[in-house]
């Protein structure tokens, strides 16, 4: 690794906001926590300058935890055999959208794991359903990898966003979190075909994932460079319990912080989650994100009688309050820190 010689803060972030590139030296000082405030106060600017204040709000709605994959990370990976499994209806669904939308949501994220039982009949038949009842609302589905006539059809449904975690751009790197079965090329593929359809789409990955290094980083950040996604979903690592991942140590907040930052930098009309899984591993995860360059927050819209067992990792937060309590609380944090919900969808903004 290259030392940064001679150089502070001041020039590193001014480098990789003026180039929209990062070089592995420059990475690797920001992450070793060289940053101070700087770094963020930066992103926070760029993120004010394309968005203002605003904070969108997505309804989060985990319709299956069904899923015929073994990542290693995954607490409803299929060898999971302590996960207690549901699927929601087409009528549950739909339940979840009516209060979502009294709440003020505009947006709604159908997310489940790879489950057969919903057909591309059944998710299309869905997907027009939403559109038909909110027809001024943007749906995004989060299920996983599928064939390109797949996408297409619930693209043709009404579906405007598709999200797909890369998890991490290195062939190694992902061999060591996945099965054999499933390969990062594929997955890329996925990403790109979802691009070319005309889906909003977004990428991301885990921030201290087993066997990841500054490299592996610096190869992440350099293909949200390539695909320009128009988000970018990165959270902590989390140990779940019952997989092979479950004694690993988990990410930082301050590695996560300093990336969405670092992305804010490189994408700077990116949308940006400060996830659930950031507020997990800190009180006030979600906040230090928002201050960060962050603009994004998905409250959870799921029946509160399934959301424990959506388990991708431990002591995940929000599991135990109601849609309207969940939104109430988010709106509270997002305006004690100056920010301001806004209730539409929320579209990227080129
Ligand atoms: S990460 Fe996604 S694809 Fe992998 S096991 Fe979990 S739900 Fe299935």
């Amino acid at each position: 690794m290259i030392a940064i010689l001679g150089d502070d803060v001041i020039s590193v972030v001014a480098d990789i906001e003026r180039k929209k590139n990062i070089t592995k030296a420059e990475l690797q000082y920001l992450l070793e926590g060289n940053e101070g405030e700087l770094l963020g106060q930066r992103a926070a600017a760029v993120r004010q300058e394309i968005y203002g204040q605003a904070v969108f709000i997505r309804g989060l709605i985990e319709f299956t935890n069904y899923c015929k994959n073994n990542c290693y990370y995954c607490g409803i990976r299929r060898g999971n055999k302590l996960a207690e499994r549901y699927r929601l209806t087409e009528e549950e669904i739909l339940a979840c959208c009516q209060e979502g939308y009294r709440l003020g949501f505009r947006t709604f994220v159908l997310q489940g794991g790879e489950d057969e039982y919903f057909t591309d009949a059944r998710m299309c038949h869905i997907i027009r359903s939403i559109k038909e009842q909110y027809p001024d609302c943007a749906i995004t589905l989060s299920i996983g990898e599928k064939s390109a006539e797949s996408y297409q059809q619930y693209f043709q449904a009404g579906a405007d966003r598709y999200l797909l975690r890369h998890e991490t751009a290195n062939e190694a790197h992902y061999s060591q979190l996945h099965p054999a079965e499933m390969s990062l090329q594929h997955r890329k593929k996925c990403l790109y075909t979802l691009r070319d359809i005309g889906y909003q789409v977004g990428a991301g990955f885990m921030v201290g994932s087993p066997g990841q290094t500054v490299d592996t980083l610096y190869e992440d950040l350099q293909f949200l460079r390539e695909l320009k996604p128009h988000m970018v979903g990165i959270g902590p690592f989390i140990p779940q319990h019952a997989t092979p991942f479950g004694q690993k140590p988990g990410g930082t907040v301050e590695r996560t912080v300093t990336l969405l930052s670092i992305i804010r930098l490189l994408l700077p009309h990116v949308l940006l989650p400060a996830t659930t899984a950031l507020g997990t591993i800190d009180p006030v995860g979600r906040e230090k994100g928002l201050r960060a360059g962050a603009n994004v927050v998905m409250p959870n819209l799921s029946p509160k009688s399934v959301r424990k067992k959506y388990a991708l990792y431990d002591a995940k937060i929000c599991t135990g309050e109601e849609a309207a309590e969940c939104i109430n609380c988010l709106k509270n944090r997002v305006e004690s820190i100056g920010y301001t919900v806004v209730c539409d969808r929320g579209d990227y903004r080129p």
